[in-house]
């Protein structure tokens, strides 16, 4: 049998990076068995779309890697992957349903299922529809749609059964049917419901295994009828456990970053993200697979090489925001120097609105970025706080501006206006003497800067970091004498002025 994996998303949002990971074991799934992966767009709950969710979904898996067989723009022989673009589909097996006596039509008005629900509640019972028109006689029943009547089609639930599956991540799970609602499969705008087109979809699709969170797992038992009323074997199932916040609760927009697009922006690389969300609820067969105790490093091949369902966890993984910094540090961290230029270049270029710096590092060129960059590259932790580390080598920082950190720094807040003058006088001094920043060596220009504030009696700090703000404008900055050594001799003298 050949290995059918899919990933569902409804564009009801952008792509939230807890479907990042239902898409990723998907995929893994599928790679590990040379099999095939599908992206089916569900969109038929129009209300609750939003306006490029759709595109949003594929660009993410593009820009994360993860790839698909068949699924909107690439195509594929079950196609279309949209599902509002398969009415007709949906329709023809409803009424299909119908004949065969599995699903019926039910000309119950929303008043009269409002009143009944409430009437359910208040007697605190399982809201639930009770069947009205279930033993409807067909002939009348097609007669009443013939004049006009609206009606949906519902699922014939059999009575008096157990319903069960052997999930792959929960284990046994049973159901008694007479808990189960006769559930709307199409709406009476010819609409299908969520129920009608998963199982119809991934009948026709071909699909073998479901992976996806667990908030779909009480559906289960509709879609278990379903499959059978289609004379098909449901496929394996995996239902994922929910992410859970740092926070307590569940991951959610509230608490911080959910949205896959957002992560980016803020500075994250797809494979610090992949590899972060691959030990959310998986873990690696180090000892069967490698004799390797521990590992936290995986690269997309990697897993896919590793993954089965069997090292999926059933227990609530926690979001933690730092590891996943901590990735993202690491992976920076690896980059080639190219490559880092390269990262960085497409993050500003896709996110930044700074057209200022933009212009800049066109204007100065690949090389003094890449100079600049190799200066910070260590200690960078997310793309987005480049910009800032690198800003003062392209603009001259402003005067006040500096004048405003000289007095707050608390290596800096007690010097005199006259010994700043006489620090900038004397370095000034050897500055013009040198043929340039980097000839002169490092240690000379330390003990350079020791003499001066031995000289005034201050501290060597209190020198060090005066220059380093009057030259970067920052009391953070990267190496002193390697930055001036980038800005260069004139541009230093320049700035000191
Ligand atoms: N369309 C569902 C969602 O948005 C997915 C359900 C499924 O995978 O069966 O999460």
């Amino acid at each position: 049998m050949k290995v059918k994996t899919r990933f569902a998303p409804s564009p009801t949002g952008f792509l939230h990076i807890g479907g990042v990971r239902t898409a990723l074991y998907s995929y893994a799934l599928a790679r590990k068995h040379n099999g095939k992966f599908i992206l089916r767009i569900e969109d038929t709950d129009k209300k609750r779309e939003v306006e490029g969710g759709v595109q949003n979904i594929i660009d993410m898996l593009n820009i994360l890697g993860l790839e698909y067989d068949e699924g909107p723009i690439v195509g594929g022989p079950n196609g279309p992957y949209i599902q509002s673009k398969r009415l007709k589909i949906y329709q023809k097996k409803a009424e299909k349903l119908v004949e065969d006596g599995k699903a019926y039509y039910c000309f119950c008005s929303e008043d009269r299922l409002e009143k009944l629900r409430k009437k359910q509640i208040k007697e605190k019972k399982q809201p639930m529809y009770d069947k009205k028109c279930r033993d409807l006689d067909p002939e009348e029943a097609r007669t009443r749609i013939e004049k006009g009547e609206e009606y949906v089609i519902r699922l014939k639930i059999p009575q008096n059964k157990t319903l069960s599956i052997d999930d792959a991540v929960m284990g046994h799970v049973e159901w008694n049917s007479n808990d189960v609602d006769d559930q709307v499969l199409l709406k009476s705008d010819g609409f299908p419901t969520y129920h009608l087109g998963v199982v119809v979809d991934d009948v026709l699709m071909g699909v073998t295994h479901i992976t996806r969170g667990i908030e779909w797992l009480a559906s289960v038992p509709k879609h278990l009828v379903l499959f059978d009323a289609f004379g098909i074997e449901p496929p394996v199932m995996a239902h994922m456990p929910v992410i859970l916040d740092p926070d307590g609760g569940k991951l959610s927009k509230r608490k911080g970053t959910v949205s896959t697009e957002e992560f980016l922006k803020e500075g994250y690389l797809p494979e610090a993200l992949l590899n972060f969300l691959m030990l959310l609820g998986w873990s690696a067969p180090l000892e069967r697979e490698y004799g390797e105790k521990e590992r936290e490093f995986f690269s997309l091949e990697d897993f896919v090489e590793l993954f089965s369902l069997e090292e999926l966890n059933k227990a609530s993984p926690v979001f933690n925001r730092d590891k996943l910094i901590w990735f993202n540090h690491k992976y920076i961290n690896n980059l080639s120097p190219d490559d880092f230029v390269i990262e960085y270049t497409k993050w500003l270029n896709k996110y930044s609105e700074d057209e200022n710096l933009k212009n800049e590092i066109i204007e100065k060129g690949p090389d003094y970025l890449e100079t600049i960059l190799e200066l910070v590259h260590e200690r960078v932790e997310l793309l987005s706080e480049i910009s800032d580390l690198i800003y003062n080598f392209y603009f001259k920082p402003e005067t006040k501006e500096i004048e405003k950190i000289l007095k707050e720094h608390k290596h800096t807040k007690k010097l005199k206006e006259k010994e700043i003058q006489k620090i900038i006088s004397e370095f000034s001094v050897e500055l013009n003497e040198q043929t340039s920043i980097k000839n002169w060596g490092h240690d000379n220009w330390e003990s350079c800067i020791r003499d001066i504030a031995k000289k005034l009696d201050i501290k060597a700090g209190q020198a060090f970091m005066t220059l380093r703000i009057l030259t970067l404008g920052s009391p953070i900055s990267p190496p002193l004498f390697e930055s001036m050594e980038v800005l260069g001799k004139d541009e230093v003298a320049e700035r000191l002025k």
